[in-house]
């Protein structure tokens, strides 16, 4: 799913200071950050951010019930507004480049329409891809009837007899969350296990489990969810099912950066990060969900900042290391005397 089609700046000419590809939540607010450090950056951004299909962004302070397009309209805006450009294009291509002539980092990145760009830092914030379990009527219903995170639109779904469908261990923790907004729960174990203490606790928190798999996801004659079929062709009545799915980060056409892919906490693999999203690839630090599965708007948010403010700092060194260098030739014999 993308977000409406927004307008377009020109990629920059010669060498910006930084690139930030992915311009959601993380990236943008890393971008605000470097405009306002008067920095030259520039967000490439593709526009697929992850809570596309939700109505309203939930949990975020001052913000709460803002449509997801709203909060990024109004961050493609700001970062404008210090100079930042944001252009709409995908990265398919992004790796290191020759060092400038007074050694200072230089990366190359190249849109799937053949433009490139260069820059001497990039921030990847390209968030993360939910991979729901294949069950024909699922997908349609995602964002909306079929939730994620008790903490987006939990609330909203309080009191409906919602469903759990299993994808493995982390759904048990899940359901509990969910049984904090519903009296009427129901357990899928769908094609996972479900060990016997579960079962007992599941049965003092009076949630019902159902053992046989699920086959479809069936609406009402408004389209709107109305249960799941079972194997045996029982449909089973729900309003709402929650799906505690694997997570994978979008790291596509950044391989030529070099950022190792591994196993994160929270059921997905991404890139590993640092201090202040810092990696082991000088120049190049990341954001958000590509590597913190877990992290909500306000998190990815603050996390671009942090990474803005950090690759600042270390241009700044950067700018001081070469005004040195240039002092020193300029008068080999000791600038200081
Ligand atoms: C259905 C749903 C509802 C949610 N509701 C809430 C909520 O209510 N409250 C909350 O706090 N959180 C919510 N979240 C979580 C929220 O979506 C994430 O926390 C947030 O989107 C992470 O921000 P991000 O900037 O890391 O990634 P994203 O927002 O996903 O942004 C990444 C951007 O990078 C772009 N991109 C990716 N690859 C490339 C590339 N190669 N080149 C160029 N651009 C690229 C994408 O198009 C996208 O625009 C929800 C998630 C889902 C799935």
């Amino acid at each position: 799913m993308t977000t409406p089609a927004y307008a377009s700046d020109a990629l920059a000419e010669g060498t910006v200071d930084a690139v930030v590809i992915g311009g959601g939540a993380a990236g943008l607010n890393g971008a605000l950050i470097l405009a306002r450090s008067r920095r030259s950056v520039v967000v490439i951004d593709s526009g697929s951010p992850r809570n596309a299909p939700a109505e309203a962004v939930h949990g975020l302070l001052a913000l709460d019930g803002t449509p997801p397009s709203e909060i990024l309209r109004r961050g493609r805006e700001q970062v404008r507004q210090y100079g930042g450009r944001v252009v709409s294009g995908e990265v398919v291509s992004a790796e290191s480049a020759a060092p400038s002539e007074d050694g200072d980092l230089r990366f190359t990145v190249t849109l799937a329409d053949g433009r490139r760009m260069t820059a001497r830092r990039v921030l990847v914030a390209t968030g993360l891809k939910d991979v729901l379990p294949e069950v024909p009527g699922l997908a349609e219903h995602w964002g909306h009837r079929v939730v994620h995170c008790p903490y987006c639109h939990g609330w909203e779904v309080r009191d409906e007899p919602i469903g759990i469908l299993a994808t493995g261990p982390a759904s048990i923790g899940h359901a509990y969350l969910f049984r904090q907004l519903t009296e009427d729960l129901t357990y899928f174990t769908h094609t996972t296990d479900l060990d016997q203490d579960s079962r007992a606790r599941f049965a003092a928190r009076g949630i019902r489990i159902i053992d046989t798999p699920v086959t479809e996801v069936v609406d009402d004659e408004d389209g709107a969810l109305a249960g799941v079929r079972l194997a045996d062709g029982q449909v089973v009545a729900r309003r709402v099912l929650a799906v505690a799915a694997p997570v994978q980060a979008r790291t596509k056409g950044l391989e030529g950066l070099g950022l190792p892919v591994q196993e994160l906490p929270g059921k997905g693999r991404g890139f590993a990060s640092g201090l202040a999203g810092s990696t082991e690839v000088p120049g190049v630090w990341v954001a958000g969900n590509v590597t913190d599965l877990v992290a909500q708007v306000g998190a990815s948010a603050a996390a671009g900042a942090l990474a803005g403010a950090d690759i600042n700092r270390m241009l700044a060194i950067a700018d001081t290391d070469a005004a040195l260098q240039k002092t020193a030739e300029a008068s080999p014999q000791g600038a200081t005397g």
